[in-house]
């Protein structure tokens, strides 16, 4: 194929206000060459759409290498179940992981995902990243159950799985803590020795579950019955008398550049003590994933209202019915519809992109850039429903 020109009804370029009837010329790799009006070109050489084009989807939160538990654990459960459940299935036929995990790959490309941050405790996913057309941040997560003793030998298994991450070209890794309830200090203190400097992107999960904020607020709730089931000892456990965010915030390197992530429970003064400890801070939303494990989704309004730069994540397969952004963004219309279009497209899109390091290249649709395109249709108010669709046009 050689040159292309594309004309949507609107196109959310994400650098200005939304434009209508804009031709965007590209080249055969993706990459914009001009926009234009569309007076300035025959119009039988422009491909004419109904819709909206927004640039590539990026996903800021997956775990590729869960692909194969799809269907296989129960909705609505609440977080400590279900993480029981997922450590149940993990000695699946290697064929069986190999398999869904390219599938599902290849579902991300097919659904407009052009970038994903990717969430790793074994090495499975690294030759279909390799060879995969997505971007791909692999975030290598250590935990140790808050075991101060064990924090070495957790950490050297998962540096071999660092070790071995793909990190050329367009791939990157870093290693990152799971989260504050299953982390010590010692742990932290290692991986923030591997990453050596705040410009290291970590992600950690956050604020999921009510017995999460509470163990680091009194030290009660579900979290130490569940893991000293495991055998674990939290004799010398010590709480904060602040929510779990905060223990984060007290272990990372200063001003590091943070993926917080679901922040179901997460209120508009952890987001400011956040803000306040970095300016790189980004906040993953996956509420397809929320309302599986948890039936409920963050407070997308405290977000708005404190300028925080929320992004979208799918999480995996064991927690979603599909890898799409975009069923990401619906489902945000059909719950709290006060989030405008063009607000959800920037989370989808060019904020992923920002929390990813990649708002270089990625998010925004302009000359010299290669963002990826996607062709959305909206209701008659501009607006996503439950018929919106989505078609990835480059
Ligand atoms: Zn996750």
């Amino acid at each position: 194929m050689s040159i292309q020109k594309i004309c949507a009804t609107q196109t959310y370029t994400n650098l200005s206000e939304v434009r209508n009837d804009l031709v965007v010329v590209i080249d055969e790799d993706g990459t914009i060459l001009s926009l234009d009006n569309k007076d300035d070109h025959d119009p039988a050489s422009i491909r004419f759409f109904q819709g909206a084009l927004v640039p590539g989807y990026v996903n800021a939160h997956c775990h590729l290498e869960l692909s194969h538990m799809y269907g296989k654990v129960n909705t609505g459960t609440g977080l400590l179940p279900f993480i029981e459940s997922v450590v149940s299935f993990r000695d699946t036929d290697q064929i069986v992981i190999d398999e869904a995990i390219r599938k599902a790959d290849k579902s991300m490309w097919d659904n407009g995902i052009v970038a994903v941050g990717d969430i790793c405790n074994k090495p499975d996913t690294f030759e279909t990243k390799r060879l995969s057309p997505i971007y791909y941040h692999s975030f290598v997560e250590m935990f140790d159950f808050l075991q101060e003793p064990l924090a070495r030998e957790t950490y050297d298994r998962y540096k071999e799985v660092y070790d071995v991450a793909p990190a050329d070209g367009w791939n990157a890794r870093s290693a990152v803590p799971h989260a504050p309830y299953s982390v010590s200090k010692n742990l932290f203190q290692l991986i923030n020795q591997l990453n050596q400097n705040s410009d290291t992107i970590i992600s950690i999960h956050n604020q999921e579950t009510p017995s999460e904020n509470q163990l680091w607020q009194d030290g009660r709730g579900d979290i130490i019955p569940l893991f000293s089931k495991f055998g674990f000892s939290y004799d010398g456990f010590k709480p904060l008398g602040k929510g779990s965010i905060h223990y984060a915030l007290s272990q990372f390197l200063p001003g590091q550049h943070v993926l917080f992530v679901h922040n179901t429970l997460t209120e508009s003064h952890d987001i400011e003590a956040a803000h306040e400890y970095s300016d790189q801070t980004f906040w993953v939303s996956c509420p397809n994933a929320n309302l599986y494990i948890e039936n409920r989704l963050p407070d997308y309004k405290s977000f708005m209202d404190s300028d925080a730069t929320v992004c979208l994540g799918t999480d995996s397969l064991t927690s979603n019915w599909q890898l799409s952004i975009f069923e990401e963004m619906k489902t945000i219309a059909r719950f709290q519809s006060y989030v405008p279009t063009v607000e959800l497209v920037k989370w989808a899109t060019l904020n992923g992109a920002k929390a990813l390091g990649l708002e270089d290249q990625l998010g925004i649709i302009d000359v010299g850039r290669r963002p990826g395109l996607n062709l959305i249709t909206l209701n008659k108010d501009g607006q996503l429903d439950h018929s919106s669709t989505s078609t990835k046009l480059v």
